[in-house]
This record gives structure tokens, sequence and C-alpha cells, in this order.
């Protein structure tokens, strides 16, 4: 085996760390970005929810102010009542406090009947609500499996990147240094393929790049079996290397 034969052996295995790391990377970018189905309509019924409540946050702040208003009226319909207890009230005060009670008696009706309505629209909404809310029980557990599961694969393509990052630590001591340079730079332009295999085709005298799929030149394969330099792929660009 020749000297570069070992260094591409090498570096070989090295761009198949770099890509399984860029494939568990990928995988775990694709689980943050694409919500699983049910995740997706777990989130619009609690955003629909959600919205309901918001809608009812008015009603319910109508009702607590008309029942601070009617807590007022009691109170002064009950200073109304003392005065009407009293002996030492005077008869002529008499009928303008009845209508004053009669006021009161009034106001604390009316609110009383607004709260009413209130309570309508917010049954209401609670009514619209249940439906979603019954949707949201019905999926709730595979919610959770499916959560668990997205989470548990992304923990294991993690911890397999960084032992793949731990592997990967191993080519810091890689011999050659500007051969290691010249494959990441090929490894940048060439979406991360710096080194292509030659596959056989069906037609025994066709071989082909596997970076390209195109077929490589029968002087590009007998460059290839002297083995004493870099070998490129006429098409492609990039460093071919034959399995030993
Ligand atoms: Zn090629």
């Amino acid at each position: 085996m020749t000297e570069m034969t070992s260094k591409l052996d090498e570096l070989f295995k090295l761009q198949q760390i770099d890509n399984q790391i860029l494939q568990n990377m990928r995988r775990i970018r694709q689980i943050d970005k694409v919500e699983h189905p049910v995740q997706k309509k777990h989130r619009e019924l609690n955003a629909k929810l959600e919205a309901f409540d918001k809608e009812q946050i008015p009603f319910k702040a109508k009702a607590k102010e008309l029942q601070d208003q009617i807590a007022v009226y009691k109170d002064k319909k009950n200073n109304v009542d003392m005065k009407l207890d009293d002996s030492q009230t005077d008869p002529k005060e008499l009928q303008f406090i009845f209508k004053e009670r009669e006021q009161y008696t009034k106001l604390i009706k009316t609110a009383e009947d607004e709260i009413v309505k209130l309570m309508l629209e917010l049954g209401n909404i609670d009514l619209k609500k249940r439906g979603f809310v019954e949707q949201l029980n019905d999926i709730e557990e595979e919610f959770k499996k499916v959560t668990a599961e997205r989470a548990a694969d992304k923990e294991r393509f993690a911890a397999e990147v960084e032992k793949l990052r731990d592997e990967r630590k191993a080519f810091k001591n890689f011999s050659d240094k500007t051969l290691l340079s010249h494959y990441q730079e090929l490894q940048k332009t060439h979406d991360g393929m710096a080194i292509a295999t030659i596959e056989d085709t069906e037609d025994k005298d066709i071989k082909v790049c596997t970076g390209c799929n195109v077929e490589v030149s029968l002087r590009t394969l007998q460059a290839l079996e002297r083995a004493d330099g870099l070998v490129y792929c006429q098409r492609c660009g990039r460093i071919l290397y034959r399995q030993g």
C-alpha cells in the first residue's frame, strides 16, 4: 500500500465520520423544524382555547364590575333601611327615603339582569370550548407519547454526534496537514463529499464516480491504479478513492 493510499484511507474514514455528524445534525434540525401532525393539532387546539379564553375576558371583567356596583348599592340600601327603622326619622323625610330605597332596588335589579346576560354569553363560549377540550383530551396521550419519542430521538442523535466528534479528534494528528486542509476545502465546495469512490456498473467496462455518477475515463482509472498521487474526477473534481 502506498503512502498516498493509506492517507486516503484515513481521510475517507474522516469523511464518513463528518457525513454521519452532518446526518445526525440534520435529523435534529428536522425534529426542531417540522412538527409532528399530532403536535401541530395540539398546538392549534390550544391556540383556539386561548382565543376563547381571551374572548371571555371582557365579559368576566364586566361581570366583576357589576358585582362590585351591586355591593355598593346594597350598602347604600342598607343605610336607607336603617333610617326607615329609626323612629326618630322625620315623617316628611320618609317619602324621600322610600324613593331613594326604590331607586337602589332598581339599580341592583338592572345590574343583576345584566350579569345574567353576561353569564349566558360566557356559557355560550364555554359550550364552544367544550368540543375543542374534548378533541384535545382525545389526542393528549398520543401527543405526550410523540413528544417524548421525539425528545428521545433528539437526545440519541445528539449523543451520536458527541461520540463522532470524539472519534474525529483522532484526526487532529493527521500527518499531512496540507492534504487535510485541501480535503476540507473540497468538502466545503462539494457538499461535504471531498472524496468519491469508484463504482462498477452493469457494463463491466464502465465505472462511475459516486460523487457525480459520471463515467470515469480509462486514463483516470490507470492513474488510480498507479496511486502515486491524488487523482481527481474529471467531471466533479472530487478526489477519487478506491477502497482497498
Ligand atoms: Zn465525479
